[in-house]
């Protein structure tokens, strides 16, 4: 059965001799239909493990971007810190994550707020991913990971010690 909305739905996003579909489909295990998956910066060295970054929205009329990571079972994202902050709901499984001295506990469809200059690192559990939204503005600083100096400070609180991971 030939079904308009369906052909509609199916026009190539990056196929110029069609105007773009406002719907990008959801694909199994948290992907979107012409959304290209990246390894999360992997040029810059920065200490994370097994974490995949897709850019979801990136409109010049929209301020801010949102972009969905996922940390694989028993990966971490970069302990990080910077001038802007992070709106952040958990999409699929469970984990830790640490913002500022406080560590937490996350699952899905929790929302996390990271303020301005605090440290922060997500952790996915060992049996599970750790899939999130993450909001950012679009115009941000980058990312500033912590010295020996803010380690030797974090690691002075024994839980924050035994959970922060600064090498991959
Ligand atoms: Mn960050």
């Amino acid at each position: 059965m030939n079904d308009p909305i369906d052909d509609i739905s199916a026009r190539p996003v990056n196929d110029p001799a069609f105007e773009p579909s406002p719907v990008r489909r959801a694909l199994p295990g948290c992907r979107w239909e012409g959304v290209e998956t990246l390894r999360y910066k992997p040029e810059d060295g920065a200490p994370f493990r097994d974490v995949t970054r897709q850019v979801l929205f990136q409109m010049p009329e929209l301020h801010c971007e949102w972009r969905y990571f996922e940390v694989a079972p028993n990966g971490h994202s970069t302990l990080e810190r910077h001038m802007h902050a992070h709106a952040v709901m958990i999409l699929r499984g469970r984990g830790r994550c640490l913002v500022g001295q406080g560590i937490h506990r996350v699952r899905e469809q929790d929302l996390v707020t990271v303020p301005p200059e605090t440290w922060h690192q997500f952790r996915a559990d060992e049996d599970s991913p750790l899939g999130f939204l993450c909001l950012v503005n679009r115009d941000r600083d980058r990312p500033r990971l912590p010295t020996a100096q803010d380690i030797e400070h974090l690691s002075r609180d024994r839980h924050v010690a035994e959970f922060i991971r600064t090498g991959s």
